[in-house]
């Protein structure tokens, strides 16, 4: 067995003296962004898309990341390479660097860039064939012209709370809504519903994270044929929804069959959903950047 190493400032590191200090203003104050990335076959789903997320994202906060993003495609390929994998869940880490106690970012000299790749530990199977049961929360999305959700930035208290909820409720995932009462999103997954054949998800300004995964999603909706929107909707519309599913890059495409106690459509996974997941599980083979084919990496 190859021993897991990880890509730490320009240096690939023993995964056991992969260590960053406490005085890391990512962990004092949660200052810095990352992304979730998939690596399926040796093609890294989307990765020009996540990089463009991770730049918008650290740009927002001001954020200079020390690799231009040609860069860091031959970073997050040679972090697969010299961990000989194929299929991985990569975890792209920026944060604000070494400073003062003080929250200030200017005692930070430099980011601390920090790529992970492991072998994924897939969702089970059996849950793709029955779905699952999720529940709405109190906890509420951070609203969007405070901490813009677009940012997926290092503060994930938000989510966190969610999870707990869900923990505490015994189910694998839970809705919040905005601030108005509309639904967002899950802790870490995107929502979409099916009614007679239409699809429906809330638009980035309700409070939802743009996924990559929900952007494939609305692409191959639309190439399908289907009648595909963003829109605003509420609990009651998830309620009396024909089909519910999530989307992420962990879960990918998973059905939701209850919700709240209401059980969705037939409480099965739908046909809309499935003929998604079914195409989106071919679209991950290809569209991406190859870790083994002619691009070499320089590091
Ligand atoms: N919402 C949140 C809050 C998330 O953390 C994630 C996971 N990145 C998603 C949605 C799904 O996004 P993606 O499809 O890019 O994984």
């Amino acid at each position: 067995m190859m021993d897991q190493v990880i890509f730490m400032n320009g240096e690939f590191v023993k995964k056991e003296y992969a260590k960053v200090s406490v005085y890391d203003h990512g962990f004092l104050y949660g200052d810095g962004v990352f992304e979730g990335i998939r690596s399926y076959d040796g093609n890294v789903f989307r990765l020009e898309e996540h990089l463009e997320r991770l730049y918008d994202s650290a740009k927002s906060i001001m954020l200079a990341i020390p690799y231009t993003a040609e860069e860091m495609t031959d970073i997050v390929v040679g972090t697969l390479q010299r961990n000989g994998l194929r299929d991985a869940y990569i975890r792209l880490v920026v944060s604000r660097g070494v400073g003062n106690l003080g929250l200030d970012p200017s005692s930070c000299a430099q980011p601390n860039v920090i790529v992970i790749a492991e072998k994924l530990s897939l969702f089970p199977k059996a849950l793709y064939e029955t779905g699952i049961e999720i529940v709405s929360v109190a906890t509420r999305r951070n609203r969007s012209d405070v901490l813009s959700p677009k940012v997926k930035s290092l503060n994930y208290l938000n989510n966190i709370l969610v999870k707990i909820e869900a923990n505490l409720a015994g189910v694998p995932e839970a809705l919040m809504m905005n601030e108005q009462g509309y639904v967002a999103e899950g802790s870490a997954d995107n929502i979409f519903i099916v009614k007679n054949n239409k699809l429906l998800t809330p638009p980035g300004y309700v409070g939802a994270l743009e996924g990559i995964t929900r952007n494939a999603i609305i692409e191959l909706a639309a190439r399908k044929g289907y009648d595909m929107k963003e829109g605003v909707f509420t609990r009651h519309d998830v309620y009396v929804a024909d089909e519910v599913f999530l989307t992420g890059t962990a879960a990918e495409v998973i059905s939701v069959i209850k919700v709240d106690g209401r059980i969705i459509g037939d409480g099965k996974p739908g046909p809309v959903t499935n003929d998604l997941l079914y195409a989106f599980r071919e679209l991950v083979q290809e569209d991406g950047v190859k870790v083994y084919g002619d691009k070499v990496s320089i590091i």
